[in-house]
């Protein structure tokens, strides 16, 4: 029979049956662990009970309300609970179906709101190489990844990059407040290049995400970002679609550095892997200023709906009952000391790093100079296909912006237990040893 379903490449995976925990299991009856909690998604594990049943409780009453013809109970609830969880000058939300949605809205709003000053020529907005911030052409112009840009690159505005601070390739020490310096003073010097009458906002990811490895700012970065931002008028977006929502030890991954940003995004975690769902958090005077001179030009069909909303809020709850964030600090401190102590094993293993459960290991081929492997021994593809067949999921990106390098994420649920990291050690291990004697490294 003709496929007829296509997505990026013709990557050949099998059918999945069902899921429960940190577990999925394929059709032939095979058993994997998630070990990437899908995309960084599936936070609370698979198949949550209280989760499911809020899922069905909201089915029979009602799937679906636009949002310009009804409010509904679910929808104001999770905005309630959510803006109870961010800092005191961000209460207002904004409901999406996913990540690049919510990072597109936190550019409109930006904007919108720059209009409302007389700031009209305020349209830039700076980035970092690399990032990763969706795929949608707003987001893909501040993305930092050349492979995903490129095709697109006559169709977008091109929007100003500084580099991520990865200090581990630069020689740099993460915890000098002068590396955190002398990253984020790229910033300023950049905002003074443009024209600072130009730059409307910047947006970071305050723990990265799949295009760094879960890079974790040097010391003093996040602080420093937020005064050069205050300094030039620009608004600061924590794109927290994949640091938010508790996995890296915090309910926010800036709450490490008690900065606050003016808007955020969040997605992945918030639905949890039970429905599309995303957000935008802003400070109240924007939206206001924004409303009252005529409203916000930006809107998606299923925004808010009450089924994406009643799961939300029960993904939350759910967070909270079990003190997930707790958990995800507890074992992602666990889970980093040994993938630590496998560089001991692994020569080949240069660089291990991020915060709770949001971790990553980079292969490169010499640990001191942190050159990367060949790219033609494709590492990427490789040792997560070996995972794979073995039982493991992780997830693998191109280190250096997409061209070479590669990294590996390991991101459990954040139900992760101590029995189960030794089983996501014992198959990683395993799975590196085939790796190492198969590339000859
Ligand atoms: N922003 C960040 C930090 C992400 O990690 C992602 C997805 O990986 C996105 C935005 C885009 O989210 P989505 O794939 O749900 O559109």
């Amino acid at each position: 029979m003709k496929n007829r379903l296509f997505y990026q490449s013709r990557l050949a995976r099998p059918e999945l049956d069902r899921a429960e925990g940190i577990y999925l299991w394929a059709k032939d009856g095979k058993r994997y662990l998630d070990g990437s909690s899908g995309a960084m998604v599936s936070n609370i594990g698979h198949s949550n009970p209280a989760v499911l049943q809020a899922m069905r409780e909201q089915m029979e009453k009602s799937t679906f309300g636009y949002r310009l013809h009804f409010q509904t109970e679910a929808s104001e609830r999770l905005a309630n609970k959510t803006a109870a969880l961010c800092p005191e000058e961000l209460g207002r939300v904004f409901f999406v179906s996913g990540g690049s949605e919510a990072v597109e809205s936190t550019l409109k709003l930006a904007r919108q709101y720059a209009l409302t000053r007389g700031e009209a020529q305020r349209y830039k907005v700076i980035s970092r190489m690399p990032s990763y911030h969706g795929s949608t052409l707003g987001a893909l112009a501040v993305t930092g990844y050349a492979p995903l840009a490129a095709p697109f690159s006559p169709m977008m505005r091109e929007m100003p990059k500084i580099p991520a601070p990865r200090a581990y390739l630069d020689g740099l020490d993460p915890d000098d407040p002068a590396t955190g310096k002398h990253y984020a003073d790229m910033l300023e010097q950049t905002i003074l290049d443009e024209g600072p009458q130009t730059v409307l906002a910047f947006i970071v990811e305050p723990v990265g995400g799949a295009s760094t490895g879960a890079l974790v700012p040097p010391a003093g970065y996040m602080q420093r970002i937020r005064e050069i931002c205050d300094d030039y008028g620009v608004l600061l977006i924590h794109d927290e679609v994949m640091s938010g929502g508790g996995r890296t030890g915090k309910f926010w991954g800036a709450e490490h550095w008690g900065t606050v940003p003016d808007l955020i995004s969040i997605s992945k975690g918030f639905g949890g892997g039970y429905v599309p769902l995303g957000a935008m958090i802003a400070r109240d005077d924007i939206v206001e200023a924004v409303l009252d001179a005529g409203g916000f030009a930006h809107g998606h069909t299923y925004a808010g709906n009450p089924l994406a909303c009643a799961a939300g809020l029960a993904v939350i709850d759910e967070i909270e009952r079990q003190d997930l964030t707790g958990n995800a600090a507890a074992m992602g401190d666990k889970l980093k000391a040994r993938l630590n102590a496998l560089k001991n094993r692994f020569p080949f293993i240069g660089d291990v790093r991020g915060k709770g459960l949001l971790l990553a290991f980079e292969l490169v081929s010499d640990r001191t100079t942190m050159q990367p492997l060949p790219k033609e021994l494709g590492a990427f593809d490789r040792l997560v296909n070996i995972a794979y067949d073995k039982g493991l999921i992780i997830y693998s990106r191109r280190t250096r912006g997409g061209i070479s390098g590669d990294h590996f994420l390991v991101c459990p649920p954040m139900i992760v237990t101590e029995p189960q990291i030794d089983e996501i050690m014992a198959l990683l291990t395993e799975a590196l040893d085939e790796f190492a004697a198969e590339t000859g490294l």
